[in-house]
Order: structure tokens, then sequence, then C-alpha cells
């Protein structure tokens, strides 16, 4: 999958893309990015690439005429003619549609994607109409520049890419995960839970958050890991882990309940939370 970035600082890249699992990805070509600095497509002799608003009011705007001859350059096509199911050029704003785990798992399909990072007040809103073929953000807060988004967005999709994560199963059992959770079964009826196989490492999926993580020392600063993980009852295990996982969802992300797949007796033990929220605050 190819991605290229536009900005006013391909610099700020350089520290994110070369550790961890991006930098493999980029050292076993599953990826590849072409970072494009916003400056090379002016053509006077300050390299400008912002200017006043119409209308008045603060700050500078990114000018369109040298976004336009970026995105042009990296050979992607006019927008009428690009295939939907193969690439994607996105514009980084705050006025965008959320960027979430469901839109990462969209653009890893993609053959390639081009980004655009706004800075100042942010682009002229041609770019947008002309070349982008959708607006994201990352999230409810105004950031000073898209490159942080541009980032979120690569490392998110990347990983979801065949091959990039050692082992498949890591992303689709976390925070967010698509796979079918085990443990949730039927609206109703009981959980389906996959006998003598023992537990994933990850479980998550169904929509809700991820369990708690232990590793060693068994103890720490006074601080046992939970009993039920040290002893070998995959099926205990299996209970703990989404007992976990819904209640952490239930504390942090309440929101996420609406949309999660659960079982009869998860809706239970979500009741019996809420009780004891409701008796003891
Ligand atoms: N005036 C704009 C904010 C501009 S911030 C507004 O109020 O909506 C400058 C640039 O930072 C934007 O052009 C965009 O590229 C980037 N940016 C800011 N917040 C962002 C967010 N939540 N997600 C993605 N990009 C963001």
């Amino acid at each position: 999958m190819h991605f290229d970035i536009i900005t006013i600082f391909p610099e700020f890249f350089s520290g994110i893309f070369s550790n961890g699992v991006v930098k493999r990805a980029l050292a076993n070509g599953l990826i590849e990015v072409g970072l494009h600095d916003l400056r090379n497509f002016t053509h006077d002799r300050h390299r400008t690439v912002d200017d006043r608003p119409f209308g008045g009011g603060e700050g500078m705007v990114l000018k369109p005429e040298p976004l336009v001859a970026a995105v042009e350059s990296t050979g992607i096509g006019p927008r009428a003619e690009r295939d939907a199911a193969r690439e994607s050029v996105i514009l980084l704003s705050a006025q965008g549609a959320r960027f979430t785990q469901a839109v990462a798992r969209e653009l890893a399909r993609l053959d390639r994607v081009v980004l655009l990072c706004g800075r100042y007040e942010g682009v002229d809103e041609r770019v947008n109409e002309l070349v982008c073929d959708r607006e994201l953000s990352i999230g409810d807060y105004v950031l000073s520049g898209g490159e942080l988004g541009a980032a979120v967005i690569v490392d998110a999709t990347m990983r979801l890419i065949p091959g990039v994560l050692g082992n498949e199963a890591s992303s689709a059992y976390e925070s967010f995960g698509h796979a079918d959770a085990e443990f949730a079964g039927d609206a109703d009826g009981p959980p389906r839970s996959a006998h003598g196989s023992p537990p994933r490492s990850t479980h998550g999926a169904g929509g809700l958050l991820d369990y708690p993580h232990y590793t060693r020392p068994a103890e720490f600063r006074g601080l046992a890991v939970p009993e039920v993980l040290a002893g070998g009852d995959h099926a205990a295990i299996r209970k703990w882990r989404r007992e976990r996982a819904l209640e952490k969802t239930f504390r942090n992300r309440p929101d996420l309940l609406e949309g999660a797949e659960l079982s009869r007796e998860d809706r239970s033990f979500l009741h019996k939370l809420a009780t004891i929220e409701k008796t003891s605050g």
C-alpha cells in the first residue's frame, strides 16, 4: 500500500516512521510512504504557501495552487476518474468526519492514499472540492496541523494490512475489533465459547474495549496479578476477560455498549455493575 503525505513539514515524520511496526512494514516493502514538501510546488522567491482569508478574520489559509499541484504530482488521477475501491485523497481537517477503526479497515483495502496536511486556519475549501475524496478528523479537538492526523491514519491503517503484524489475530481481537467475540452469543442466547482451545491473548471484539493485560512479575509493588489468570482454567479466564472488557467499556466508554454484541450473560453482568454504581454513588 502506498501513502503520499503532503505537508510543509516533511521532517516531522522522520521519527514517527523510523520505529516499531511502521519501520518494519516500510523495510519489508508492505507499505511505502512518499513525503512531499508543499513548498516545492510554489513558484515565488519566498515559496509562499499561505495567504490572508477572504472575508477577513484570524490567521492565514493554505493557498489552493500548491496543494492541487502537489496532489497531481503524486500521479493519482483526477477525482472523477478515480477508482474508489483502490485510491483516495484525504484532507485532514477538524471539520472532517471522524476517523475510526471502521474507517481504518476501509482504507486498509486501498492501494494508495494521499493525505493532505493543513496548517494555520486551514486549507482553501476549493482544494477539498476539487481533489479530495474525503475529509477526516482524528478527534474532537483542534491540532496545529494535519501531520499528527496523517501519522495516526497511516499507523492505524497499515497495521491492518495482511502481513504487517506478525499475528493476524492481534488486530481482530483488540479494542474495537471486528472478529466474532467467542463470548458474545446471539443477542439473548447462551455465549458461544470455543471449548478446549486456549483463550486468546487479546480478546476485545464485538465492539467492546480490550480487557486489561498482565505480564510478569506475578507481584509488583504489592499488587498481584488476578489469580484466575495464573491458573489454567481457560473457561474461567475467558469469563474473567469478558467481564473486565465489559467493565472497562461500562466505565470509560458507555456509548460503545449500544452497538456492542451482548449475550444475555453480558447484559446481566452490566445490570449488576449499574446497580453497584447506583447504590455506591
Ligand atoms: N480553523 C480550523 C482549525 C485549523 S487547525 C477549525 O476551526 O476547524 C490547522 C490544521 O490542523 C487543519 O487544517 C487540519 O489539517 C489540522 N487539524 C486540526 N485539528 C484536526 C483534527 N482534529 N483532525 C485532523 N486534522 C486536524
